[in-house]
Parts: structure tokens; C-alpha cells; sequence
């Protein structure tokens, strides 16, 4: 009697076993079916360009059907002048950065975990920096040289993005070393910058943003970001800029409709 009971038991054992590895053996295989579904390739032009992103994958819908999308054209006499209740606060200091061309961009990806943007005592990490030639947003209808992307999220994944326009001028010193470094293509491995940026310097003294509701301006073209555009821009010498548009020539989302949102302008702190 005992020995039927342990026979039953381990038989169950093992077609438990049996299960939970053939259950392991499907899991296993999935993340393969969704790299595959990362490499469905998007570009800036021709037949996966912006227009057509929303056909590239079924994941890509936003970019065609959102109502909240980016870039757009700030135009300054549109902005909205009552107050938000709302506090925006930069906790900005030196980091470490590693960069890589994506295919896309070039993306600094933070190795450090100490910067961050404030919303009202809720903290955004910033994970990373990215550019875009020529600028994805307008002011007044105007097209900027270039215009960083600084990528913030929370523990729980809300974004928002500050947008930093950068125009002819001086070199940039605070990106000196990451331009010295910049990947041509995306088979140059990720480079470890020695240096750290300090990202409060980076910035423009003057730190009027215009603030609104968009989405990120690359596929999966997800909404619900919370965009702060500078209003300032920094200044990058000819070099520079010309070192960047010998890699990506044009990787700008166009303009979006802006629909029935509003555009606030703030000051950061
Ligand atoms: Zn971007």
C-alpha cells in the first residue's frame, strides 16, 4: 500500500518534470520570435520611413493613429501663459557615459544612476542622451542644426524627454570627448567614455522650457511623454556638427499635428 502511494507520487513527479521542461523549452524560443520582430528595420526615408512606421510593425500603431505625437512646431505665441501646478526640478551632476551607434543615433547611454529630473517629488532617472540632425522640433516653424534628446523614466516607466537645441557656433568642450569617440556604424563596439560629463554645464544657463504631453519621435512612437523643450540652444562648432551628419545625414521625425493640446512655458529649477 505504502509502495503504490510512492510509485503514484513519483510518477506525478516526473510528468511534473516533464512539464515545467517542455514549458521552459516554448519560453526559451520566445524571446527569439520578438528580436525577430526588433530587427523589422524602420529608417528616416524610403519605403520604412516615417509615413510608413505604423505598417513596419503591429507595434508601431501610434505613430500613425496617436493623437499625441512628436515632434511639433512650438509656435511661441501660442504657448499657454497660466501657471501649472506643477514643480520641475533637475538634479543634474557629472556622469559616466558609454556610447554606440544604433543605427539611428548615436545614444550615450548613463553608467551612473545619480541624474535626474524632479515632477512633483517624483524621480525620472536619466538613462541616456541621443541626437537628431536637423532638429526634430520647431520654434516659430524654424529648423535648428541639431537637437539633443536627454531620456528620463520612473521606476514604473513614465517618461519625460528634455529637448535641447543646438546650433553653429563655438566647440562644444562638454562633448568633446564623446564626438572624439563616435562609432561610424553599428559594428563598432560600445566605447567607454574616461571622462564624465558634467551635464549642468552641458546645459544652457537660461533654463525656460516649453513643456507639453507627446510621444517618443522614434518607433514604437509611444505616447504619454512629458516633453521639456529648452528654449535656448547650445552652441556646437561646424566640426562637430558636420562629424554627426557624415553618420545620420537626416534622422528627424517630421513635424505632428499638435490636435487639441496645450504648450505651457516653464522654468526649470
Ligand atoms: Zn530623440
Amino acid at each position: 500500500m505504502k509502495k503504490n502511494y510512492v510509485i503514484a507520487y513519483l510518477t506525478f513527479a516526473i510528468v511534473l518534470a516533464l512539464v515545467a521542461y517542455y514549458t521552459m523549452d516554448t519560453t526559451e524560443q520566445a524571446p527569439v520570435e520578438s528580436e525577430e520582430q526588433l530587427t523589422v528595420n524602420w529608417s528616416y526615408d524610403g519605403e520604412t520611413g516615417p509615413q510608413q512606421w505604423m505598417d513596419v510593425s503591429a507595434d508601431y500603431a501610434a505613430c500613425g493613429r496617436g493623437e499625441l505625437q512628436s515632434p511639433i512646431n512650438i509656435e511661441v505665441s501660442n504657448t499657454a501663459k497660466e501657471e501649472l501646478d506643477e514643480e520641475v526640478k533637475l538634479n543634474y551632476e557629472k556622469a559616466l557615459f558609454e556610447i554606440e551607434n544604433n543605427g539611428h543615433t548615436i545614444e550615450a547611454n548613463s553608467t551612473t544612476q545619480d541624474n535626474s529630473l524632479m515632477i512633483n517629488d517624483e524621480e525620472y532617472k536619466l538613462t541616456g542622451i541621443h541626437f537628431h540632425s536637423p532638429s526634430e522640433h520647431q520654434i516659430n516653424g524654424q529648423y535648428f542644426d541639431m537637437e539633443a534628446h536627454l531620456f528620463h523614466e520612473t521606476k514604473d516607466g513614465k517618461m519625460a524627454i528634455i529637448g535641447l537645441f543646438i546650433e553653429s557656433g563655438e566647440e562644444n568642450k562638454e562633448l568633446a570627448e564623446m564626438w572624439a569617440n563616435m562609432p561610424k556604424d553599428g559594428a563598432e563596439a560600445v566605447k567607454v567614455l574616461k571622462n564624465p560629463i558634467n551635464l549642468e554645464q552641458l546645459l544652457p544657463e537660461e533654463k525656460n522650457v516649453y513643456q507639453y504631453v507627446g510621444s517618443l519621435t522614434s518607433p514604437p512612437c509611444t505616447e504619454g511623454v512629458n516633453w521639456f523643450v529648452l528654449e535656448q540652444p547650445i552652441e556646437m562648432s561646424n566640426e562637430q556638427i558636420n562629424q554627426f551628419s557624415s553618420i545620420f545625414l537626416q534622422n528627424n521625425r517630421p513635424i505632428q499635428q499638435l490636435n487639441n493640446r496645450d504648450v505651457y512655458k516653464i522654468e526649470l529649477d
